[in-house]
């Protein structure tokens, strides 16, 4: 292959590796962001179930208040029987005390429903406690290992760096710049020919450009103007001629055909 185009393929390697690893350079610090958010939220599942626990807890403390006013009152009402005048005023008393009993009853079961609540919300809360563990950890693991590879990654880039800085003296100004526009506005600037076709774009080229290509020229796909070059290395082995099949055609015979335009 010419050595410009051998040049110039080099260069797009080189350039294609670089975007790749700067790629995974952006996209580092998305691990540790992601690392963050399930942190934090595991942090919030956490704190909405401490503040869960201490809304049953001053639940239960104003149902302990109002059950001992309860009984209180019931007590106050029994004492208040024995001076009663009427059998009326004793069955509205009688009333009285049933209704502040039951109330308390009702309170303390009540009491005993949030206490149940609260079990289940201490093991959520020693989970989520755990879970924020064990989430810090990774946090700290994945910081450790994303400096790791920026490290290692920056490295590859300084080699990379070195090798195109190589590459492009060996390559004529002219060249270079037209290959930087292409690479900029195209994203790959040379591609190879194929089966006469531009695979950069996928467009046929015209039998005149294969055959020029095929004689080693450095070429313009007429489609995406990219740099066309034909690697006599990539090029298949020569199919088996096959038998062509028309159907109701019968045995015709084939006219031989000439290579080429
Ligand atoms: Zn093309």
């Amino acid at each position: 292959m010419d050595e410009r185009i051998e040049n110039l393929v080099k260069l797009q390697g080189l350039e294609l590796q670089r975007a790749r690893i700067a790629q995974q350079m952006r996209g580092l610090p998305n691990e540790i962001e992601q690392a963050e958010a399930a942190l934090a939220a595991a942090q919030n599942r956490s704190a909405e179930i401490s503040s869960a626990l201490s809304r049953e807890d001053s639940l239960r403390t104003r149902q302990e208040r109002e059950i001992k006013e309860h009984r209180q009152k019931a007590a106050r009402f029994r004492a208040q029987l024995n001076s009663v005048k009427t059998p009326a005023q004793a069955e509205a008393i009688e009333h009285e005390i049933q209704f502040a009993a039951a109330e308390a009853d009702r309170l303390e079961t009540d009491e005993i429903t949030s206490l149940e609540r609260s079990e289940a919300q201490e093991a959520a809360l020693a989970r989520a406690r755990a879970e924020v563990e064990s989430l810090a950890v990774d946090l700290e693991t994945i910081r450790a290992s994303v400096a790791r590879r920026q490290q290692e990654l920056a490295v590859q880039l300084a080699e990379l760096d070195q090798g195109r800085e190589a590459v492009r003296q060996l390559i004529e100004p002219e060249w270079l710049s037209h290959f930087d526009r292409l690479a900029a506005s195209r994203g790959t600037a040379i591609v190879r020919a194929e089966n006469q076709q531009c695979t950069g774009c996928r467009m046929g080229v015209r039998p005149q450009i294969w055959n020029q290509l095929r004689e080693g020229q450095l070429l313009t796909c007429d489609s995406c103007s990219r740099l066309l070059y034909w690697d006599p290395a990539m090029a298949p082995a020569p199919k088996a001629p096959r038998p062509e099949l028309i159907p109701g055609a019968g045995r015709a015979p084939r006219k031989p055909r000439h290579a080429g335009a």
